[in-house]
């Protein structure tokens, strides 16, 4: 609440025609609405009284009514080759992990979509996190705007950027929170603003079918499907979600997702789990199972947990998959990793925040009783 009995509206959660109609609504023009949106989403700015072209006293004005926020940053790990992960505090204490990737001539963000995740992948330390929710549009816009901040990306849009990519792959299924990540999505699309266009902007999603076809209506960005299992019986056990929605309706839907083309092709997420889904006979079953889509394949070599169930598959294994794949004439590369020294499994670094703070509350309690 502001000094005016009124709540603060925070200006990353609103698209640009909210963000009209609440600067109309306090009686200013439109043009200042533009100036807004380009000082917030060009600029980056988080504070009114630096926006040099508005008059100090409608400065204080926005000031009395709106915010600009950022998430706070909890913990941040710097790898040697320059991937960057954090650990980000939302406002009611929750955290969720956003990555940055550098390459030579990309800069790609992993941004997570939900607190947690309702779905229960076996091989996924996020699924084992009870507490769900999902993220409002200013905390998924927020985790791009902060990392642009720390990496010094201002203004967005300039020469050699160094954010060039976003992959939805991060925490939670972006599917179950498809009205804020497809919103969120847009605002960081506008040629006005951030503007990494469509083509730039990877959706991973382990298969909600309905807010798939939706996402390629309304959405069109690309597309990444955590396939993992080329049979039901196992796709059941790894990806529970298989049972509601299965592999041949899966692969459908894929099918006929709009603009598909070789230069525009699906990944098929693949992750490699020893003596489970790395047999030759799966590869096979897996080109197979695409034939005529436009596809890569990315292996992503299993990432362990403390308590996970499953082992990496071994390197040869791997490779063999890798040869059948490209055989049948899919990229197949395999998922190098980064930043190898910071990048414990996604959703692990939350989990381990949790619990210290949990041994925290502990000892503070004990401290205390008698
Ligand atoms: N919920 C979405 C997006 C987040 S998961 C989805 O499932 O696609 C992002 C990717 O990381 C998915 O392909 C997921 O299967 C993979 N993944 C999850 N846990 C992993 C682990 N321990 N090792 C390797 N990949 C993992
Ligand atoms: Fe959720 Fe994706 Fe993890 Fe499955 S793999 S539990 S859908 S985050």
């Amino acid at each position: 609440m502001n000094n005016l009995g009124l709540n603060f509206t925070d200006l990353t959660g609103l698209s640009f025609s909210e963000l009209k109609d609440a600067v109309v609504r306090l009686n200013l023009p439109y043009f200042r609405a533009k100036q807004i949106w380009s000082w917030i989403w060009r600029h980056g700015l988080t504070d009114f009284q630096d926006m040099s072209n508005i008059s100090k006293p409608i400065r204080s004005l926005l000031t009395k009514r709106f915010i600009i926020s950022r998430p706070s940053i909890s913990r941040r790990l710097k790898s040697k080759d320059g991937t960057i992960k954090w650990l980000l505090r939302l406002s009611d204490g929750q955290e969720v992990e956003t990555v940055y990737i550098p390459e030579k001539d990309r800069g790609t963000i992993c941004v997570s979509s939900q607190v947690g995740c309702t779905l229960t992948c076996s091989f996924c330390h996020t699924g084992t996190q009870r507490l769900v929710r999902n993220l409002t549009v200013a905390e998924i816009c927020g985790q791009i705007l902060l990392a642009m901040d720390e990496i010094g990306d201002w203004p967005a849009g300039k020469l050699n950027r160094r954010l060039t990519n976003i992959v939805l792959m991060g925490m939670g299924e972006p599917l179950f929170n498809y009205d804020n990540v497809a919103k969120a999505m847009k605002i960081v699309m506008s040629g006005e603003g951030i503007a990494i266009s469509k083509r730039r902007i990877t959706l991973s999603t382990s298969g909600v079918i309905p807010e798939l076809i939706r996402c390629g209506e309304e959405l069109g960005v690309n597309l990444a499907i955590s396939l993992h299992a080329v049979n039901d019986t196992l796709r059941n056990q790894l990806v529970p979600i298989n049972k509601k929605y299965n592999l041949k309706a899966l692969v459908d839907t894929v099918r006929n997702y709009p603009n598909l083309s070789n230069s525009r092709r699906v990944t098929w997420e693949y992750v490699m789990l020893d003596g489970v889904n790395d047999s030759q006979e799966d590869a096979k079953a897996l080109v197979k199972m695409i034939s005529g889509i436009p596809s890569k394949i990315n292996l992503i070599p299993f990432n362990p947990w403390p308590g996970s169930p499953y082992k990496t598959s071994r390197s040869n294994n791997i490779n063999r998959f890798a040869a059948i794949v490209l055989k049948a004439g899919y990229a197949s590369p395999i998922r190098t990793p980064r930043g190898d020294d910071i990048l414990a499994a996604c959703g692990q670094l939350r989990s381990d925040s949790v619990k210290k703070r949990a041994r925290e509350r502990e000892s503070k309690y004990e401290g205390k009783s008698p």
